[in-house]
């Protein structure tokens, strides 16, 4: 648990840019990896704002196929291409990503000197590593739309020398098979990594959740349930509710409210409706409902 986990928003706005804002888009680092969080027109200028390295960028989840989530990818693809890159880069979206990457690459004339493959996402964990995952949960908007859930992997407990020398394993390189996970033989007789946990030292990984494009609804509660950090849109203000719920999109305020209600320990803000000029009433609103919040801002990142 010793490495950071990153959260970097590159872009923060709704459906158009403005003079303060890029549209909507985050990254989080963990790990040594870069995940992407929707590409938008204009993300890679944020990028080399923000220090993320597009190069090291392998996995790219999108949400839905609104342009405001999705019109940098093939820009994007084409600088990779520029700089020679020949390894793999994935894109997961919803149903129909395939052809949509297929037709972007086409559009721009572009045919990329590395493998770029394309995942179909359905509810459940679409991505497992050694010490994370990303699960993906449907979203309730005007087309099919996807929330991203990071979460880091528990740790049942911490590795205790005194355990295993009690049990006759000698001080060497078995220690560290033990601490990697790996059964070892002492005189015949099998030890188990877990015989020498001490678990009193358990922690539960980290839980990041991102929620794009959505009128709030139960379905996706259970999947953020207890996130440290949720990341939640909040296109509109309360005044604006009716065309919120016109749009399938979420106020400030009930983004507050799901907050509450899933046990968030922290809310953040963003995909914010240009029509909406100051960011503190994003805040206030969200407050009553839920006390630790905070809207995000381009360029801002987050340690946890
Ligand atoms: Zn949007
Ligand atoms: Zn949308």
């Amino acid at each position: 648990m010793s490495d950071k986990a990153k959260i970097v928003f590159l872009g923060t706005s709704a459906s158009t840019p403005t003079k303060n804002r890029g549209l909507n888009s985050v990254v989080i680092r963990f790990e040594g990896e870069w995940l992407l969080f929707d590409i938008p027109e204009g993300t890679q200028r944020q990028m080399m704002k923000s220090k993320v390295s597009y190069l090291k960028i392998n996995h790219v989840f999108i949400s839905h196929f609104h342009a405001d989530h999705i019109l940098g990818l093939s820009g994007l693809l084409a600088t990779m291409n520029i700089h020679g890159r020949d390894w793999p880069i994935t894109i997961y979206g919803p149903k129909g990503i395939e052809e949509k990457v297929d037709s972007m690459l086409k559009i721009a004339m572009l045919t990329p000197g590395f493998d770029v493959k394309t995942v179909e996402v359905k509810k459940g964990i679409i991505l497992k590593e050694e010490k994370f995952s990303i699960t993906a949960t449907p979203l309730n908007h005007e087309i099919e739309c996807f929330g991203y859930i990071f979460k880091e992997k528990d740790k049942e407990g911490e590795f205790n020398r005194q355990k295993a020398i009690k049990l006759g394993v000698p001080i060497g390189p078995l220690f560290s098979d033990l601490q990697k996970g790996k059964k070892v033989k002492v005189d015949g007789k099998t030890i188990n990594p877990e015989d020498v946990l001490d678990v009193s030292k358990a922690k539960p990984g980290r839980k990041i959740s991102l929620i794009f494009d959505t009128l709030p609804s139960k379905n996706y509660y259970k999947a953020i349930e207890n996130s440290d950090i949720l990341i939640h849109e909040s296109s509109f203000l309360d005044q604006m509710k009716e065309r919120a719920k016109e749009t399938m999109h979420s106020t400030a305020l009930q983004a507050g409210e799901v907050a509450k209600e899933t046990n968030a320990k922290k809310l953040i803000l963003f995909h914010l409706s240009a029509r909406h000029k100051e960011n503190e009433k994003f805040e206030h609103e969200a407050r009553t409902a839920f006390p630790n919040v905070e809207v995000a801002k381009d360029l801002m990142e987050i340690e946890l």
